[in-house]
């Protein structure tokens, strides 16, 4: 049977993350795990529907709506969970800090330990897992934090799961990693993945090569109006936080994740202000 592709779409409303499983003839293998408990078990429950094991679990990058689910997938089972290096690493760096920041927010639904990566893989691996086979791209530090990998099937599905770095007609995280590694990554993949027919992103319906596109100039738009707001200094005050947020939310109406366009602001303008005093 052709490998077939299923998308599970959080109830968590504020993120919406996406995770999926891929589905062979005798097995699943899921990409990423949710952030909240409930999701975890909502995904899960969806791969049990399907009637076959689960093979393995790609984790694309290491932010929490991406990895936290992992624990409830494996609570039962012994499954293997692939992952570029950096993103085992990034996991390892910034668990506490999470807990610590988002866990009384979430309060029950927050998953207080991560399951981590337990196979490394590398840059250009082919990946069997089960009878699937992927294609790895580490592309570093230039997405939605410092550790960012693309999983390509490269079976009649021609499909790419590219995590974050892509977010379909959804107001963008920008406050981990660097907008100019990312920019740069849009315009090297933009050629190398022009034959992959879909793109499964982490946050919104799946893409296609011209969103790769758009995505650059939402982020040209993003920072030539921080340098506006800020008077080229990339300094907000609450006055120029407020004109730009009105800007880019007036800009972008049909777009979800509002709550991020305030939340990069400081970060990319002091990575803008650095280019400034070199
Ligand atoms: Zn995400």
């Amino acid at each position: 049977m052709k490998t077939k592709i299923h998308t599970y779409t959080s109830q968590e409303p504020m993120m919406k993350v996406n995770a999926f499983i891929v589905e062979g003839a005798n097995e699943l293998v899921i990409v990423d795990t949710t952030l909240t408990r409930s999701d975890s078990l909502g995904l899960k429950q969806q791969a049990d529907a399907l009637q076959k094991p689960i093979s393995g679990i790609i984790l694309t990058h290491g932010h929490p709506d991406h990895v936290a689910g992992t624990y409830h997938l494996k609570e039962h089972a012994d499954i293997p969970v692939f992952a570029v290096p950096s993103v085992k690493q990034l996991m390892l760096d910034t668990e506490q800090i999470k807990h610590a920041q988002w866990s009384g927010m979430f309060g029950q639904e927050w998953i207080p330990e991560w399951s981590y990566p337990t196979e490394l893989v590398n840059n250009g691996d082919q990946v069997r897992i089960g009878d699937i086979t992927f294609s790895v791209l580490d592309i570093g530090a230039g997405g939605d934090c410092d550790a960012n990998s693309i999983w390509l099937l490269e079976d009649e599905n021609r499909a790419a799961f590219v995590g974050d770095l892509l977010y379909k007609n959804n107001h963008t995280y920008m406050n981990d990693g660097g907008i100019l590694r990312w920019l740069s990554n849009l315009e090297t993949l933009t050629p190398a993945l022009k034959d992959f027919g879909s793109f499964y992103v982490g946050h919104g319906a799946v893409c296609d090569i011209k969103d790769f596109g758009k995505q650059q100039a939402y982020f040209l738009r993003y920072c030539s109006e921080v340098l506006k707001a800020t008077n080229g200094t990339g300094i907000f005050n609450d006055n120029s936080r407020k004109l730009f947020e009105q800007t880019m939310l007036s800009a972008y109406p049909d777009y979800g994740c509002q709550f991020m366009v305030g939340l990069s602001a400081d970060r990319v303008g002091k990575e803008l202000a650095g280019i400034h005093q070199h």
